[in-house]
């Protein structure tokens, strides 16, 4: 029998011989060796809807075929799942060399090339960013788009700069990284059960995408958003990130939904707003640590993951 069959049978069971308790045809003890009960006594009719809580006291042992089901399901769950991490991966590889903004292909090499003095030796990456994170994310994070000197330095989102340190701070708070910094690509920092991207993966001068510029680079995060497809909630970090996910997502809601702070627009997957981590915001106190954290929690919350103490992340069952 297949697991799944044991409430439906069981309530009939119970139901059946309520019944014929009812009408004097099975007498009381009879109950006790068929279940155990856990609703209160005596019996009255209106608390029979407490049945509910009956429960067998013991179940039949899967057969062979339900074993059988339940390795097949659990063998084509995998298999989907590496197929579409091996999809994410191939992304990540078309996103790094793409040159299709010339404008920004510009900047982002002559960025990397002349450097800022105090990373004057280090090779910047001075390519698009792709994503970074948990191919199971149950929360997507959507910034703008890369710093020069941070994750255009780097090569991987957020990293290397005082906005990343104030993000994954508190996603190390959040028990979502394993980490509370983030330095390099190659520093063993994981996340789990969030994904890190953008709206634009060449980091723009003055941060100003152009719309264009925007529109070329979008369907990288589309595409990521549907091969994440775990994922519940895309935490949208500012206003520019809020938009393009309303472009990704809803692109027919009207009246157009609004980015605030905490902003939430229901959906599959939810939009959260929150403003940007950038050092705009945080030295001047308009986000604070404690805001990001709230944040955060919400965004676990929509996602369904269970909200854990600070600290590196736990392992989650598959
Ligand atoms: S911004 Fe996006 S579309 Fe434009 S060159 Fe960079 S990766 Fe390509």
């Amino acid at each position: 029998m297949h697991p799944e069959a044991l409430p439906s049978l069981f309530t009939i069971a119970a139901s059946n011989t309520l019944a014929q308790m009812a009408v004097g045809l099975v007498p009381l003890a009879s109950l006790a060796s068929a279940f155990s009960v856990t609703a209160t006594w005596p019996w009255t009719p209106e608390k029979l809807p407490l049945l509910a809580v009956l429960e067998p006291v013991s179940e039949q042992p899967p057969t062979a075929a339900d074993r059988k089901r339940a390795e097949t399901m659990s063998a084509t769950r995998r298999t989907t799942q590496s197929l579409r991490d091996g999809e994410l991966a191939a992304l990540t590889g078309e996103i790094a060399t793409c040159r299709r903004c010339p404008r920004l292909v510009a900047w982002r090499e002559q960025v990397a090339r002349e450097k800022r003095a105090a990373y004057r030796d280090e090779e910047y990456w001075g390519r698009p960013v792709p994503g970074f994170g948990d191919p199971r994310a149950r929360i997507a994070i959507l910034g703008l788009a890369p710093a020069a000197h941070g994750a255009n330095r780097t090569g991987r989102m957020f990293t290397g700069d005082r906005s990343g340190e104030f993000l994954y701070a508190a996603l190390w708070r959040a028990g979502i990284a394993s980490a509370p910094r983030s330095r390099s690509r190659d520093d063993g920092l994981r996340l789990s059960g969030a994904y890190i991207t953008a709206a634009v993966r060449c980091a723009p001068p003055a941060n100003r995408p152009a719309p264009d510029e925007r529109d070329n680079c979008l369907g990288f995060a589309r595409r990521e958003l549907e091969l994440l497809a775990d994922v519940r909630v895309v935490l949208c970090l500012g206003a520019f990130a809020w938009d393009a996910a309303l472009r990704i997502l809803a692109p027919a809601a009207r009246p157009r939904p609004s980015f605030a702070h905490g902003a939430e627009l229901a959906g599959a997957p939810a939009l959260l707003g929150s403003y940007h981590v950038s050092q705009q915001n945080t030295f001047t106190g308009r986000l604070t640590e404690a805001m990001l954290d709230r944040v955060l929690a919400r965004a676990r919350e929509l996602a369904e993951l269970p909200v854990t103490a600070p600290g590196p992340p736990r392992r989650r069952r598959r």
